[in-house]
């Protein structure tokens, strides 16, 4: 191996096919503005941000085989856009020069409804979105790139395992009419109209000490729903939070050397609202195929459970999928460390302008339209970012939307053949990165898309979007099994749009305090009812515990309360638990008005609310 820190490790009883990797982990947080911005997904102009239910942070993984490097990232975001990439890569070039690159960098978004909008450079999602604001994009992007310059410095030697699990009872298939529109003897293969794998990297150091993994499950993350206005990382956040919480005992939410991330994947059709959608006025599962209910249609049908509500809900499906990454029992290693190979298609899916693939009869019902509006920026993006990255005998590959769980199968298959094609590559896990590089939407079969139910009808680049995806990732995951990829294009790079980019949000007011009041006074206190029991000498609280709703009022006043939702038993894994202790009446908790260490920092902003209830 060409890297002496590693030759010094190798002399070191390890045999010569056991070269280990060279690994770096990083977190950084990303949260950004938690008032007066709109919130990205559910495309609600009224869910604007006032709090925090939990941070955003920005997950980075360095993967070096000595030969090549890869980073992977996932943030607590809803989807990664292109300007955001690009804006990451234009700082990391300063930073590393040619280190970390398009080919080698992969962002993925956990596709939460609940982090800021606003982070876009084409007309549709400005319009959606009220704008494109400096405020939304400026945390991401320097909280993406502080966890990748963390990772970068505490790179080690390591390995790397590989596991999988199936996780039933936290995901369903929303659109089952679309599903149903498969071929029979396709769907006859899968026992599930939903993914249940649940697919997992484990890091460790040389002496088997975990520093940190990474896993991926095919759910969206809308167990917050459409009603909530505090910025959360829903629940895959809280899934990453419970596994770092219980790797880093004693540290604060978001602190410690172990990062564990939970990305997305082909979560195009699956809701993690287990109980299904239900009709809001009479309690009653809304109408299979369509779902809409008989009074009040498709607006009156609404997926619920597992939980008695979102932050309940949020918790279990959360749970569910931190403890089947933890319990998947996990495959030695990744055989021998052979390549950290990468690939990119740079661009080169070009819908609009170039010829349509071969092979492949290419239809632009959507984009012929939305290719004619470019005033004032073209309101979709025309090149896409395709990419492949390996880690041993895993393959990641990044899709730049939604991919439905059949697409998904048929994508995984079909890179999953070429690699093994040439005998390079054998007993090959492929798995799809979500919402990553850019956002192109969803992207459906051929048949789903013929039912036009949601999913199809936002497969914007028309009916064989799928066919030209999987023609492009062949020709990816063939040069990888080839040993040919630097003899792949890069095509066209992206457009990075400096004018007309705009933003419709008014300019928040500066707060002022009320006469002979000042910042930080306390307008209502705790019940007298809660008393302090026991507290530990940090002080901590579970972060989930806390919730923090920043209003902004009229007259230039703005108030803030903080919740403390005290648990009826203790979570699962919790690091509240010994914080508080019990009275015969239940948990029993009075907060300091000082901002407990780990949630928002309120010195000199607004006016500070405390109340407590209790569950
Ligand atoms: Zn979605």
């Amino acid at each position: 191996n060409e890297l002496p820190s590693l030759s010094s490790v190798l002399s070191d009883p390890p045999s010569p096919q056991d070269n280990p990797y060279l690994i770096g982990v990083g977190r950084a947080d990303c949260t950004g503005p938690p008032a007066e911005i709109p919130l990205m997904g559910y495309a609600n102009p009224e869910q604007t941000a006032a709090g925090i239910h939990t941070r955003l942070y920005s997950r980075a993984f360095i993967i070096d085989d000595g030969r090549r490097r890869v980073v992977f990232v996932t943030a607590d975001v809803g989807m990664i856009s292109q300007r955001l990439r690009l804006e990451v890569l234009r700082a990391l070039q300063v930073k590393y020069g040619d280190l970390y690159r398009q080919e080698n960098l992969v962002l993925s978004g956990t596709h939460t409804h609940c982090g800021p909008a606003g982070y876009f450079q084409y007309t549709l999602f400005m319009v959606t979105s009220k704008g494109f604001m400096k405020a939304s994009i400026k945390p991401l992007v320097n909280g993406i790139v502080k966890s990748i310059d963390i990772a970068h410095r505490n790179v080690k030697p390591g390995r790397i395992y590989r596991s999988r699990g199936a996780l039933e009872h936290s995901s369903l298939n929303r659109s089952p009419h679309s599903y149903l529109n498969n071929p029979k003897e396709e769907r006859d293969r899968y026992q599930w109209n939903t993914d249940k794998q649940v697919l997992v990297l484990k890091f460790t150091d040389l002496d088997g000490d975990g520093i940190g993994m990474l896993s991926w499950f095919a759910v969206h993350a809308v167990s917050m729903n459409y009603t909530n206005r505090m910025v959360s990382s829903d629940n895959m956040g809280y899934a990453s939070y419970l596994m770092e919480q219980e790797k880093n005992r004693g540290q604060l939410p978001g602190q410690g050397g172990f990062v564990a991330g939970f990305s997305s994947s082909n979560l195009g059709d699956v809701s993690p609202n287990t109980r299904g959608p239900r009709c809001m006025n009479t309690g009653l599962p809304c109408d299979y195929l369509n779902s809409s209910c008989p009074i009040g249609g498709t607006k009156m049908c609404k997926a619920f459970g597992p939980g008695d509500d979102m932050f309940d809900s949020t918790r279990i499906i959360g749970h569910s999928v931190y403890r089947k990454a933890k319990v998947s029992t996990c495959k030695p290693a990744l055989g021998h460390s052979f390549a950290a190979g990468t690939t990119d298609g740079g661009g080169d899916l070009n819908f609009t302008q170039g010829d349509p693939p071969e092979k492949v009869e290419v239809k632009y019902v959507c984009v012929c339209v939305c290719s004619q509006m470019n005033w004032p920026l073209p309101w979709h993006p025309q090149i896409v970012d395709v990419q492949i990255i390996t880690i041993g005998s895993v393959a990641v590959v990044a899709v730049p939307g939604e991919m439905t769980t059949m697409s998904g199968r048929r994508l995984r298959e079909a890179v999953k053949q070429e690699l093994e094609s040439e005998g390079a590559f054998k007993d090959t896990e492929v798995v799809l990165a979500g919402l990553s590089n850019i956002y192109t939407h969803y992207i459906t079969t051929y048949e789903e898309y013929q039912v036009q139910r949601y999913e199809g009808a936002s497969t914007i680049y028309g009916p064989h979007t799928l066919s030209a995806y999987l023609q492009k990732y062949r020709g990816l995951a063939r040069a990888i099994a080839q040993d040919k990829v630097s003899e792949l294009p890069l095509g066209p790079p992206p457009p990075f749009f400096e004018k007309n980019l705009f933003n419709l949000l008014p300019a928040p007011s500066v707060d002022r305090a009320p006469e002979n009041s000042s910042f930080g006074d306390v307008l209502q206190q705790v019940y007298p009812i809660y008393r302090q029991v026991r507290q530990r000498p940090s002080g901590l609280m579970s972060e989930l515990c806390l919730r923090f709703h920043w209003l902004k009022g009229s007259n230039q006043q703005s108030n803030a309360t903080i919740e403390w939702h005290i648990p009826s038993r203790p979570p699962g894994v919790s690091t509240g638990s010994n914080t508080w202790g019990t009275t015969s009446s239940g948990w029993a908790g009075r907060p300091s008005s000082r901002p407990t260490r780990g949630c928002p920092s309120l010195q000199g902003h607004r006016q500070l609310l405390l109340t407590v209830r209790s569950q």
